[in-house]
């Protein structure tokens, strides 16, 4: 019998099998997709340094790896109706950097490289499509017959998670109004724009949608915030990405057909799991399949790498229970989080806009205004209490 199975190779999955095998235990990662697949877009970027440290813990040099690759900028700028009212630029720090940002495909790519590296053993085209707990071990059925029994299961089959749903284990929360587009440009040599984040509320070039912009190795994510009316067919398409994008970025990308890498659209979710495991604990859920984030705040990946790490000592250690109500409290403290975010980058209350305003109006003069504009579109990291068991 395998001890331990991992079942999916995204982020989450890779990093709970990482943390196994720094543990000496033998691990079987099964995964529904080719080994040859090729996974979409930038999606999760940053790549925080408390999330760099577990890594490094899981396979030493693996952080260093990562943040040599990924880009960490120092200027973070905010405007408001065209006009700046936050600029900062950071001196950059010595060590480990606060951050990195890389596409979600290149960390995985790191990831897999260093499962490789520790031995991790890989199951592909595995689809799991039945699980059952009993008090000694758990049975896994995937779909071309496999079937495979174990010690235990950490479950990071994403958000449509089939271990989550086979152990009968709801997702509790909402998901809010309108939508978001994503879209993926590369550089254009020569011509890269500044290395710097920069938010616009109310971009008077996008009819006043707010729009964020974020680097990336070898590109950046521009995120289109769309009016409650809108419809996905007018700002979510390649063809109506042509149309705004120029706008938005600005000079040398007007002819930027060749550049646009990816376009998506997502909705705001924020939904945790019921419990983090089953009533036998042997089976420990992990990232996506237990909770739902919205991207602004850059919650997901990361807690979902401190759910596998955090996952993998369970398991080393037999404290399933622990792990639970830990990684639990984390991901409600996350989603509380998000939702304070969320009501204010889509207030609810005229109040709220009117305040965003009246704070762009007096940022010249208090910079206090132009800094809570700057930081409350990711919403709070500290002044909530931090549940025990992690920050993300
Ligand atoms: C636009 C956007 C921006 C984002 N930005 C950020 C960010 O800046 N920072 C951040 O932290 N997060 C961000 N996120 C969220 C981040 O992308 C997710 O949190 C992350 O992908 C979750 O990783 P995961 O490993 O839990 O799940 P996934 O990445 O979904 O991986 C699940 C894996 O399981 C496999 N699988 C599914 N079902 C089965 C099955 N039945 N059997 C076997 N295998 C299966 C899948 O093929 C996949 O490989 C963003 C998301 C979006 C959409």
């Amino acid at each position: 019998m395998t001890p331990v199975v991992v079942v999916g190779a995204g982020p989450v999955g890779l990093s709970a099998a990482l943390a196994l095998r720094a543990r000496d235990l033998p691990v079987l990662l099964l995964e529904a997709d080719p080994e040859d697949r090729e996974r979409p877009g930038s999606r999760a970027l940053f790549v925080h340094r408390e999330t760099l440290a577990l890594l490094d813990a899981m396979r030493p040099g693996l952080a260093g790896e990562i943040t040599s690759y990924g880009r960490t900028w120092h200027t973070r700028r905010t405007l408001y109706r065209g006009r700046e009212v936050y600029s900062r630029t950071f001196p950059p720090s010595s060590g480990r950097p606060p951050f990195t940002s890389l596409r979600q495909v290149d960390t995985e790519r790191f990831l897999r490289a260093a499962c490789e590296r520790a031995g991790v053993d890989f199951g592909w085209n595995a689809r799991v499509i039945g699980v059952r707990s009993t008090a000694s071990g758990v049975s896994l059925s995937c779909a071309d017959g496999r079937e495979v029994t174990c010690g235990h299961v950490i479950a990071a089959d994403g958000a449509r998670s089939a271990v989550r749903a086979g152990l009968g284990i709801p997702m509790e929360g909402t998901h809010g109004e309108g939508f978001h587009v994503v879209v993926d440009v590369a550089d254009r040599p020569g011509a890269e724009l500044p290395l710097e984040r920069v938010f616009h509320y109310e971009h008077p070039g996008a009819g006043g949608r707010s729009v964020m912009r974020v680097p990336f190795t070898g590109g950046f994510q521009v995120d289109l915030q769309c009016h409650a009316g809108d419809r996905a067919e007018d700002f979510g398409t390649e063809e109506a990405v042509r149309r705004w994008l120029p706008v938005v970025v600005g000079e040398g990308y007007e002819d930027h057909a060749d550049r646009i890498l990816w376009v998506s659209t997502y909705r705001f979710l924020r939904k945790v799991a019921a419990s983090f495991t089953d009533p036998h604990e042997r089976v420990l859920l992990a990232g996506e399949a237990a909770h739902l984030f919205p991207p602004f705040g850059a919650r997901g990946m990361n807690s979902g790498i401190a759910d596998a790490a955090a996952a993998a000592e369970a398991v080393a250690t037999g404290a399933v229970a622990g792990f639970a109500a830990a990684r639990r409290a984390a991901a409600l403290f996350n989603s509380e989080a998000a939702g304070i975010a969320l009501d204010h980058l889509r207030p609810r209350r005229r109040i709220v806009r009117l305040r965003q305003r009246a704070a762009a109006a007096l940022a010249p003069v208090l910079p206090s205004c132009g800094s809570w504009l700057e930081h409350a579109p990711y919403g709070p990291r500290t002044g909530v209490p931090v549940p025990a068991g992690g920050k993300y």
